[in-house]
């Protein structure tokens, strides 16, 4: 028996027909506040609920599941299944850590919250619009041409965020395959500076690219490029005040290094660890009148973790940012 405890997979315990703990696993020892073993079990778990149900349990009655949630040290909630052991009295504790599980749910349900309000935001300025052209603008085409004009930057904005939503579920369900092909990354960020100069050009801003190629990096060549382009129209949508948009490769140990700099605003600290978050944004206007979705960096993030990389955000308010993707060069 005791060993049959101690290889199940979570915390599980022996209670015997006084509520003597008689057997305990490493995993009790450790989630409970104190070592369970030879102590009554209610010296170790303060839940009345549960030490309720082991004693009903114990007296006869049918398995049953309790769930409980515990402050300290960290907030962390558990089912706790009680069943009876034989005939004697003895009972069976199991308890599984339903905390990850939970939080995976609340992020689900935050994300699809998100996501509706985001296109919602966008359909009911069409649908103002529509009804503008129905209604006050039915007789005046120059109003009219205005509507339109503004509704078709509502659609695009509507269409870009789709694009980025199915982007980010497609690499977060490949995330845990690594990617098969070969990048070589000066190839990829001069590929990038070709699409985003005119970009560069238009916010009057200048597009470099320096370091020696080639950095060749395992890896899907499309998603590394993505990974470039969303930090280079980041740096320019956000940091054009610089004037100055900067690509630098670099080779670091075994590590290819593609740092994206600009010298515009920067971000305060306390927003850098969670700007890779879907939909965060420093400044949600800001980030919507240049054509945001507030998804470019938590693709960014999912794909470098794909490449087994690291992604490092540095900035100094009023100097600038710096993003580096650090990549495992080809062995
Ligand atoms: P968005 O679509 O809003 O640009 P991102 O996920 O790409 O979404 O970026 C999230 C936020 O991070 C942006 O809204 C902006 O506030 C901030 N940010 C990103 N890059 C820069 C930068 N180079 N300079 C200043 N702020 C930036």
């Amino acid at each position: 028996m005791a060993e049959l405890v101690q290889a199940l997979p979570d915390p599980a315990l022996v209670i015997g027909r006084e509520g003597g703990v008689m057997l305990a696993n490493a995993l009790a020892a450790a989630v409970l506040e104190a070592n369970p073993s030879g102590r009554h079990l209610s010296a170790s778990l303060r839940v009345p609920a549960v030490l309720e149900a082991v004693q009903a349990v114990a007296g006869g009655e049918e398995a049953a599941a309790v769930e409980y949630e515990i402050r300290v040290p960290m907030p962390r909630s558990f089912r706790a299944h009680v069943a009876p052991l034989g005939r004697g009295g003895a009972v069976l504790l199991v308890l599984r850590d339903l905390t990850r599980e939970q939080q995976i749910e609340r992020m689900r349900a935050d994300f699809v919250a998100n996501a509706s309000h985001e296109l919602r935001t966008p359909l009911t300025a069409l649908s103002g619009f529509l009804e503008t052209i129905q209604g006050a603008a039915r007789d005046d085409e120059k109003a009219q041409a205005k509507f339109l004009g503004l509704m078709r930057s509502q659609a695009e904005r509507m269409r870009r965020l789709i694009d980025d939503l199915l982007s980010l579920s497609r690499i977060e369900m490949n995330e845990h395959v690594k990617p098969s092909g070969e990048v070589d990354l000066a190839q990829a960020a001069a590929h990038v500076r070709d699409v985003l100069s005119g970009m560069a050009r238009e916010s009057g801003c200048e597009l470099a690219l320096t370091g020696e190629g080639p950095l060749t990096v395992p890896g899907s060549r499309d998603e590394l490029v993505q990974v470039i382009q969303n930090l280079v129209e980041n740096a320019i949508k956000y940091g054009s005040s610089g004037k100055r948009v900067e690509m630098v490769l670099g080779r670091e140990g075994g590590f290819a290094e593609i740092t994206v700099r600009d010298f515009g605003p920067g971000i305060a600290a306390e927003h850098i660890p969670r700007l890779t978050e879907r939909f965060y944004r420093v400044n949600v206007q800001e980030s919507r009148s240049r054509g945001g979705t507030g998804l470019g960096l938590a693709i960014v993030k999912h794909i470098v973790n794909r490449h087994r990389g690291r992604l490092l955000i540095a900035s100094t308010p009023g100097e600038g940012s710096a993003f580096t993707v650090r990549l495992p060069l080809k062995t």
